[in-house]
C-alpha cells in the first residue's frame, strides 16, 4: 500500500515538474519571439523572393541558434522556404516572419545540407504544416538520420546554453535529384547537386528559383563569414561549385551566411579567397614548407578577408586542409 501511495505521489510530482518545465519553455520561447520580431525581417531580393539575413555570430543563448539565411518564395498557391533555421525556436520565428509577408501555406521546404544550423527549424514548419514536402540531398537525409541530427541538437543545446531545448531532428521527406525541376506553390525550382560530389559537404544542394533567376547556394557560398571545412568537405570541390554557380549566369545569389548580391559581389569574393589559399599552399608545397610556414605568407595575400567573421580561427585550418588535399592529389 505504502509503495502504491509513494508511486502515485512521485507520479504527481513528475507531472507537476513536467508542467512547470513546459510552461517555462513556452514562456521563454514567446518572450524571445517577441524580442526577435524587431531584429529580424525578410528582405525582398526579387519579385516574391525574400531572405532573412541571419546574424554572423556562432549560435549563442541570445540568437538561439539563428545564424543562417532562410529564404522565402511566394507562389500563387503556396509558399516555399529554403533552410528554415537552426532550432525549433528559429523555425517558429521564421514562420512568424512569413506571416508578415503572406498568409499562404508553406507547401515545400528545401534543406541545403546536413549542418543543423540550416535545417533543425523543419520541426516548426512540419508542426504547423504536416503535409509539407521537405527536399534534401539523399546523403543529407541518410547522414541526418544516422546521428548528425542528434549531434546537432546536442551542439545547439551546448552553444545556446539550453535555450534551444525542445528542438528535435525533423528529417526531410523527399530525396532530390541533380537538375530535377521541382514544382511547388506554382513556382519551379531546379536542384543542383555538387558537380564533383563533394564541396562544403557531400550533402549539398543549391536551389535555383527559375523565374527570378535566384540561386540559394547553401554554405558553398559565404560572404563576410568563414566556416569550417570538415572531414566531409573538399575545398577544390567548393572552388568548382562556385565556378559552376557563376556559369549559371543568374541574377541573384544567396549565400548560406552573409548578404545576398550578384555573382561579382556575392560569389566572387569567397571564390577568390579559396583560389588564393589553393595557390599559396601549392607554392608552399612545392618548396616543401609546412602549414605553419605557409600561413604567414598566405595571410599577407588575404588582407581583404581579415575582417570576415571567423578569419583568425579558421584561416590556419583552411591552410592545413588545403595542404592535405594537395598532398593527396600528388600521390
Ligand atoms: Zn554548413
Amino acid at each position: 500500500m505504502g509503495d502504491i501511495m509513494q508511486s502515485i505521489f512521485e507520479n504527481k510530482t513528475m507531472k507537476k515538474l513536467l508542467l512547470i518545465l513546459t510552461a517555462v519553455f513556452l514562456v521563454t520561447t514567446v518572450i524571445w519571439l517577441s524580442q526577435s520580431s524587431e531584429k529580424y525581417r525578410f528582405d525582398k531580393i526579387a519579385d516574391n523572393v525574400y531572405v532573412i539575413h541571419g546574424p554572423l555570430d556562432e549560435p549563442n543563448p541570445e540568437n538561439r541558434g539563428f545564424m543562417n539565411n532562410p529564404g522565402l518564395i511566394v507562389g500563387k498557391s503556396g509558399a516555399v522556404i529554403v533552410d528554415p533555421g537552426g532550432t525549433y525556436q528559429v523555425g517558429r520565428m521564421v514562420l512568424k516572419k512569413v506571416k508578415v509577408i503572406t498568409d499562404k501555406p508553406i507547401v515545400a521546404v528545401f534543406n541545403t545540407h546536413v549542418h543543423g544550423d540550416h535545417w533543425l527549424g523543419n520541426q516548426a514548419i512540419i508542426e504547423q504544416y504536416p503535409k509539407v514536402k521537405i527536399y534534401a540531398h539523399p546523403n543529407m537525409i541518410e547522414q541526418a538520420k544516422s546521428g548528425e541530427g542528434e549531434r546537432w541538437v546536442k551542439l545547439m543545446h551546448d552553444l545556446t546554453k539550453g535555450t534551444s531545448d525542445g528542438t528535435k531532428p525533423t528529417y526531410p521527406t523527399k530525396a532530390s535529384t541533380h537538375l530535377k525541376v521541382v514544382n511547388a506553390g506554382g513556382e519551379a525550382f531546379k536542384i543542383h547537386h555538387n558537380i564533383t560530389g563533394v564541396a562544403h559537404t557531400n550533402t549539398d544542394i543549391m536551389v535555383e528559383h527559375i523565374k527570378s533567376k535566384t540561386l540559394f547556394m547553401g554554405d558553398n557560398g559565404l560572404l563576410h563569414r568563414h566556416g569550417r571545412f570538415d572531414n566531409t568537405s573538399d575545398m577544390h570541390g567548393n572552388i568548382k561549385v562556385l565556378e559552376y554557380a557563376i556559369n549559371l549566369d543568374l541574377d541573384y545569389y544567396v549565400p548560406g551566411h552573409g548578404p545576398t548580391g550578384n555573382a561579382k559581389s556575392t560569389v566572387q569574393p569567397f571564390l577568390s579567397y579559396l583560389r588564393i589559399v589553393r595557390d599559396e599552399v601549392k607554392k608552399g608545397y612545392a618548396k616543401d614548407l609546412a602549414d605553419y610556414e605557409i600561413k604567414p605568407l598566405a595571410d599577407k595575400k588575404l588582407t581583404p578577408y581579415h575582417d570576415w567573421h571567423g578569419y583568425k580561427s579558421n584561416m590556419g585550418k583552411h591552410i592545413g586542409k588545403m595542404l592535405s588535399e594537395i598532398e593527396n592529389l600528388d600521390e
